[in-house]
């Protein structure tokens, strides 16, 4: 199964919102198994809408559109359906009715705009919306689907889980796309290709690997797609297989922070960080999965080099003789906050983010981390790049990592 996902609104157009509906809408078709194939965003305006949904019919088996379908909006989307289905818009009685239900308890607030959300292509199957007042539209035609949801991201989620997958799941039955992922630590993309070369001969038709590279690890992402689905399981075995000597950790098919996370959290020991160069971004990732605070205890943002000396109890001398982006000092900032909150292991970042402050020893992109836990402290250099959101979100990603590995090295030995 193929679809397109057409988006609908100037604000998206005038860069006023993010269009975070297809993100979401494609993440469930994948998960259902459909291959998303295209993405549009267009001008809430007729000849945009139809442009989009004749191109999209031309290779799409399900159309998803949201967007202007609110009763302020003069129903655009709803009248160029219409006109596209060739029927009239009517009022669907079953539509008035719940919202009638709707507005129960207050009666008075039905107001004609309210009323007019009962208007629909006489064509299309309603979808009930119990988070808003717009319906979504089931239109089937020729063997294809187009599926028009409101734009207001809940109440599109909503009629996504509880009407459209649903009826996708069983309209299409060949869906026949699969994923499994695969996530490997510390270890260049180039030398994991060497690895798998055998095995990527082996492939099957129907069957692929991609490389989903970031800072510090790498991604293998296996699809399978049509009858090569049922070989899946067992081409990922091997693939485990031929992974073996390196440090991998299976993953799903959303961010591999979520992985990160979630292991860190598995691992059962107490953790606290000291962030310079970071500012924050180390406790504002760890603390953004749910459960965090059975783990996480806390954090010091040590921008100045006073709360560095005062605070966590970095020497004054070292900050003088090495400077604050510097090893002795990363590792005393760490030491620090592990006395200071009592954890067991802690986590400290000094680096020069950018764009300015970078010098040819240290140039924008140096990072010191340390880790401190029970059997010592050990510490990393990285030099990241020239762009200061990269340093400091890849620093961060990168700082927990190494967290996580000297846990697990420390639980092993
Ligand atoms: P309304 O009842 O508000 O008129 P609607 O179905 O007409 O709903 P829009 O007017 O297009 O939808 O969007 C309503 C609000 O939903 C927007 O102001 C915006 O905040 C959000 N929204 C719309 N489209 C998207 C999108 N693609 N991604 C994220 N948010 C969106």
């Amino acid at each position: 199964m193929k679809a397109v996902i057409i988006t609908i609104g100037d604000e998206i157009l005038l860069g006023q919102i993010l269009d975070t509906n297809s993100r979401f809408m494609a993440r469930e078709l994948t998960k259902l198994g459909a291959e998303t194939v295209e993405m549009r965003s267009v001008a809430d305006e007729r000849n945009a809408i139809v442009r989009a949904i004749n191109d999209a019919s031309l290779h799409a088996d399900v159309i998803l559109l949201t967007g202007g379908l609110g009763p302020t909006k003069d129903d655009l989307t709803k009248k160029v359906l219409a006109e596209y289905f060739d029927c009239k818009l009517v009022q669907n009685e079953e539509v008035y009715h719940w919202l009638v239900e709707m507005f129960a308890d207050i009666p008075s607030r039905m107001n004609k705009y309210n009323i007019s959300q009962a208007l629909l292509p006489e064509k299309c199957t309603p979808l009930r919306n119990r988070k808003g007042t717009a319906s979504g539209m089931w239109f089937e035609h020729k063997n294809k689907v187009l599926v028009s949801l409101p734009g207001v991201p809940f109440e599109m989620e909503y009629l996504m889980h509880n009407e459209v997958l649903p009826r996708l799941k069983t309209k299409f039955t060949d869906l026949f796309l699969r994923f499994k992922m695969v996530t490997v630590f510390d270890v260049p993309e180039s030398e994991i290709a060497l690895k798998l070369a055998d095995f990527e001969e082996t492939l099957l038709e129907g069957i692929s690997l991609a490389y989903l590279p970031s800072e510090g690890y790498v991604r293998l992402r296996l699809t399978a797609k049509g009858s090569a689905v049922e070989q899946l399981e067992k081409t990922y075995e091997n693939l485990l297989t031929a992974l073996q000597d390196l440090p991998y950790q299976p993953s799903s098919e959303g961010d591999s922070r979520e992985d990160l996370l979630r292991r860190l959290k598995n691992a059962g020991v107490t953790v606290s960080c000291a962030e310079s160069c970071t500012g924050g971004t180390i406790a504002h990732i760890i603390t953004s999965m749910p459960g965090a605070s059975e783990y996480f205890l806390g954090g010091v943002v040590s921008y100045a080099n006073e709360v560095k000396q005062h605070v966590l109890g970095v020497s004054a001398h070292d900050l003088g003789k090495y400077g604050a982006v510097s090893e002795p000092v990363a590792r005393q900032m760490a030491e620090g906050v592990r006395r200071l909150l009592g954890t067991q292991y802690a986590l400290a970042t000094t680096g020069v983010a950018g764009p300015d402050g970078g010098t040819k020893e240290k140039p924008v992109g140096t990072i010191w981390v340390a880790v401190a836990g029970p059997n010592g402290t050990v510490t990393e250099k990285l030099l990241i790049s020239h762009t200061r959101e990269r340093n400091i979100g890849r620093g961060s990603v990168h700082a927990i990592q190494l967290l996580l590995a000297q846990i697990e090295k420390d639980k092993r030995s």
